[in-house]
């Protein structure tokens, strides 16, 4: 007899868990796209977007998943023939460089790895080996979702000021808005990018290209950008149709007006300390497991952790059980493990990853546990004991 009937969880890191206000919002007939609420609203949505990516600078808004606002962001940047040098730290750091190499950039990989950040005398000599100045941007991610390695950006800019590049700095921050502290303007990011889905707490569907005004005078040295990535009009627009292009995205909107209510009523400060307090309870339980067994944190330093997600390994032989299980047993879906196969793990189904992205608090973060408890016990997986208790200790 299975124990997941009741409302189930999907601990996976995006599409994460909507909030009560933001579906009720969203539940509605469709409104008017030429006068009236919409368009009133968008001054004040455009502002709460700024406060989330904490930027006075310029924000759009985009028809689209996180891969249509890498592809925005790159065709205001960068032309076919251009060169951008790719900080990767696992799939999605390598899949915003191959949306580039789409686009005919010639993309300089820096790979460092799955399991660490980029260092700044990696970046900086990088960069200082670039002498004819050919690199136009830097991309990088601030949370890579698949190993939930975080890079830190600040030191990423004092790298390329170090190397006295000329580079934009573009950052992905789809999984950590609204989750890891980030600071667009402090850090000096000239590009960022962002999606509905993740922190942010509303279906996927909506893709966010906020940019500074230096990334805005490199837009107008372009020969020429793509009538509907061009972020120009979308940014500064004249009428309510040029922020999109077309047909508003309408109950989008609304619930994204809901999302951001919540996160500034909360504020970005508690937002964050949240994700950073509930983070710790996860890491803590894992660890005390894995002194027993063979779970690991795939990311060892705490400090290069991301406190969206978090990416684990336990062996091929037990990762996929233990999601069916906790799945179909206890109703929690955790996150499988992507772009993560090695030799004897073509699948990677050795990892596997939980989401604490957005709108989560510590019973569902308790439950998460308590049910990985119960598949490891119904698995017969060797573990420390305890590790319950080393989350609960984090939270009181
Ligand atoms: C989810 C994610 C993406 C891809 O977003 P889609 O909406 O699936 O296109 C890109 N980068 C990061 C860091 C992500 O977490």
């Amino acid at each position: 007899m299975s124990g997941a009937g009741g409302r189930e969880y999907l601990a996976i890191p995006g599409p994460s868990v909507m909030p009560e206000a933001v579906l009720r919002a969203m539940h509605r007939s469709a409104p008017n796209i030429y006068a009236g609420e919409l368009p009133d609203m968008m001054p004040a949505l455009i502002a709460g977007l700024k406060g989330v990516a904490r930027t006075h600078q310029f924000a759009t808004i985009y028809i689209g998943n996180g891969h249509a606002a890498w592809e925005a962001a790159l065709s205001n940047i960068v032309s076919p023939g251009d060169t951008v040098l790719g900080v990767m730290n696992g799939h999605f750091g390598r899949g915003w460089a191959h949306v580039a190499s789409g686009l005919g950039v010639d993309v300089l990989p820096l790979d460092c790895g799955l399991k660490a950040p980029v260092t700044g005398e990696a970046l900086e000599a990088a960069l200082r080996a670039d002498r004819a100045g050919k690199i136009k941007a830097v991309l990088c991610t601030h949370v890579d979702t698949s190993t939930s390695v975080k890079n830190d950006i600040a030191l990423v800019r004092q790298a390329i000021d170090a190397a006295g590049h000329d580079a934009l700095l573009a950052v992905d921050c789809i999984a950590s808005l609204g989750c890891d502290v980030f600071e667009m303007d402090g850090w000096g990011v000239d590009v960022m990018v962002a999606a509905s889905q993740k922190g942010l707490m509303v279906p996927p569907g909506l893709g966010f290209v906020f940019f500074s005004e230096k990334a805005a005078r490199a837009r107008a040295r372009m020969a020429r950008v793509s009538l509907y990535w061009d972020w120009t009009p979308r940014a500064t627009p004249e009428a309510f149709w040029q922020y999109f292009a077309g047909t508003a995205p309408t109950h989008h909107l609304y619930g994204l007006q809901a999302a951001l209510g919540m996160l500034h009523s909360e504020g970005m400060e508690a937002v964050w300390a949240r994700h950073e307090k509930l983070a710790r309870a996860i890491w803590a339980a894992c660890e005390t497991w894995g002194q027993g067994g063979p779970l690991t944190l795939n990311v060892p330093e705490v400090a290069h952790r991301s406190t969206a997600v978090t990416a684990l390994h336990i062996g091929k032989n037990v990762g996929k059980r233990l999601r069916m299980w906790t799945e179909g047993e206890a109703g929690v879906t955790l996150g499988i493990g992507l772009g993560m196969s090695t030799e004897d793990d073509p699948l990677g189904d050795g990892f596997f990853r939980i989401g604490h992205m957005g709108h989560v608090n510590a019973q569902m973060v308790m439950g998460t546990l308590g049910s990985m408890e119960a598949g490891f016990a119904a698995l017969n997986v060797p573990r420390g004991a305890g590790a319950l208790d080393a989350a609960a200790q984090r939270l009181a």
